[in-house]
C-alpha cells in the first residue's frame, strides 16, 4: 500500500506528518498511536468541500465513538465539525473538548432514566431510539431539538456487527411507530425536529445508501402527513468507508455526494419536504487514515513452514483484526526498503486469536525493528482494553515535523485504580 501524504518514506523510515517514527518510538515508547493533525484537518475539508458543492445547508457531526481523545476532538471543533455522541461519557468528553451541549447530538439506544435526565437538563440535542425512550424522556424534560432514529429497513456495512438497519437489528423506530413518537414530542412542546437514520459503518457504495435515504424520506413524508411536522434537518448517518487493503478503491466523495444529493434534492421536492438541513455523521472517514499504531518487534520465531513476528501491541491495543477479522495493512516503519518476506504477526496476549496478520508479506524485519499498523486512527484506542492486565497505550499528535503527547501511557499503578486493597481477613 503506497504511502499517502503526510506519510512518507524517509530513507526507509516511516515519517508521519514530518516526524520520524523511530524518533517517536524512542521518545514515547511503544505501542504508540500517532495521528497526523494535517491529515485530520484535510479530511474534514475535503469532505466539507464535496458536500457543500452539491448541497448548501449541511452539517458534519463527528461520530466520536471512533476516537474520543479530546486532542482530536479539539482539532475537529476548530474545523467546524459538531459531535454525534452515543453515551454520556462521549457527551462529557466532547464538552471537555469545548463543544456546547447544543452542538452535540445524543444518539443512545438502551438509555437509563438518570442518563436521560442528565442529558435533557444539560441541553443536548436528543436523537431517540424508541417510543418508550421518547415517553420517558419527555417526563423528565423537553429538549429544544429532537430527532427520531428511524430503522429504514435497508442496511449496509463492512461486517454483520456494524450493519444497523433491518428487522433483526436493535436500532431505530419502525415506520408504523414513528408518527406516535413525534406526536408525543410535539404535544410536549418540542419545536425543532429532525429525522435520523444510521444504516451501518464502512459504506463504500452509494446505491444502498440512496435506497435507505429514499425510505427515510418516505417515512419523513408519512410523519409529516400525520403530524404536520416540518423537518428542520434530515440526518443521514452511515459512515463512509475508507480503504484498508492495497488495491481497494477509496470512495470518490465528489461522485458519492453528487449522486446522493442529486437524488435527495429531487425526492425532497417530489415529497414536498422543503429544503431541510442535511446532517452527516462520519466517524472513521475523518480519522482512520490519520492514525498509525507503532509497535516494536520483540521476537522472531518459526514453526515448520511459518515465520512469526511477535510485537508489543495486541488485541488489547487494536481489536479490529481479532473482533471483525479486519485487514490492517502493516509496514515496517524502520525498514520500508527491506526485501519482502512472509510473516504471521502476533501480539503478547495469552490468546491464540491475538494475531494482526497471517502469512502477510511485509519487508524483512529484525528484533527491535518497528512496525506500523495502518488506519489505526478509528476504533483503535477507543476499543482498546486492559485485557491481560496491560496498561493502555499512549497517543501522540504529529504535525509539520513536531509531535505532542495527547494521552500518557498508562502505568502498572493505573491497573489498581478503583480496586480495594483490603482483604476479608
Ligand atoms: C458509529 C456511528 C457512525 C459512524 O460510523 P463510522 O463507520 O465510524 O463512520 C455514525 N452515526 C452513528 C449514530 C454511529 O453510531
Amino acid at each position: 500500500m503506497s504511502l499517502r501524504w503526510p506519510l512518507e518514506n524517509d530513507g526507509g523510515v516511516l515519517s508521519i506528518d514530518g516526524v520520524s517514527s523511530t524518533q517517536l518510538a524512542d521518545e514515547y515508547d511503544t505501542p504508540l498511536f500517532v495521528y497526523s493533525e494535517n491529515r485530520i484537518r484535510t479530511n474534514v475539508n475535503l469532505l466539507k468541500k464535496a458536500v457543500q458543492k452539491h448541497y448548501r445547508k449541511t452539517r458534519i457531526l463527528f461520530a466520536c465513538k471512533s476516537n474520543t481523545n479530546i486532542g482530536i476532538l479539539k482539532v475537529l471543533r476548530d474545523e467546524g465539525v459538531e459531535i454525534d455522541a452515543v453515551s454520556p461519557g462521549e457527551a462529557f468528553l466532547a464538552v471537555e473538548a469545548g463543544f456546547s451541549p447544543g452542538e452535540i447530538l445524543f444518539t443512545g439506544t438502551s438509555v437509563r432514566e438518570d442518563e436521560l435526565k442528565h442529558l435533557v437538563e444539560a441541553g443536548y440535542r436528543m436523537n431517540i431510539d424508541s417510543v418508550s425512550q421518547m415517553r420517558r424522556l419527555l417526563k423528565l424534560g423537553v429538549p429544544k431539538t429532537v430527532s427520531v432514529r428511524i430503522n429504514p429497513e435497508v442496511g449496509a456495512g463492512h461486517h454483520e456487527h456494524v450493519i444497523t438497519a433491518g428487522p433483526d437489528v436493535k436500532f431505530g423506530v419502525w415506520e408504523s411507530q414513528a408518527p406516535e413518537a413525534y406526536r408525543l414530542a410535539l404535544e410536549a412542546g418540542v419545536s425543532s425536529f429532525g429525522i435520523q437514520m444510521h444504516i451501518g459503518s464502512g459504506i463504500m457504495d452509494v446505491s444502498n445508501f440512496i435506497k435507505a435515504v429514499n425510505r427515510l424520506l418516505e417515512i419523513a413524508n408519512h410523519v409529516k402527513d400525520e403530524t404536520g411536522i416540518d423537518f428542520d434537518f434530515i440526518d443521514i448517518g452511515g459512515g463512509i468507508g475508507v480503504p484498508y487493503k492495497p488495491g481497494e478503491d477509496e470512495v470518490d466523495i465528489d461522485v458519492f455526494f453528487e449522486r446522493l444529493f442529486g437524488f435527495m434534492k429531487q425526492r425532497l421536492g417530489e415529497l414536498g419536504l422543503g429544503s431541510p438541513e442535511v446532517w452527516l455523521e462520519p466517524g472513521r472517514f475523518l480519522v482512520a487514515e490519520a492514525g498509525v499504531l507503532l509497535t516494536r518487534v520483540t521476537t522472531l520465531k518459526s514453526s515448520p513452514g511459518k515465520e512469526f513476528v511477535g510485537v508489543d501491541a495486541g488485541f488489547n491495543t487494536l481489536v479490529r483484526p481479532a473482533m471483525y477479522g479486519s485487514y490492517h495493512h502493516i509496514h515496517s516503519a524502520s525498514g520500508l526498503n527491506e526485501p519482502p518476506q512472509t510473516y504471521t504477526v502476533y501480539g503478547p496476549l495469552c490468546e491464540s486469536g491475538d494475531i494482526f496478520a497471517r502469512d502477510r508479506v511485509i519487508p524483512k524485519v529484525e528484533e527491535g525493528d518497528l512496525l506500523a499498523i495502518m488506519n489505526a486512527g478509528a476504533y483503535g484506542f477507543s476499543m482498546s482494553s486492559h485485557y491481560n492486565s496491560r496498561p493502555k497505550a499512549a497517543e501522540v499528535m504529529a504535525m509539520d515535523g513536531k509531535s505532542r503527547l495527547i494521552r500518557e501511557r498508562e502505568t502498572l499503578q493505573d491497573l489498581l485504580r478503583g480496586q480495594m486493597s483490603s482483604s476479608s481477613k
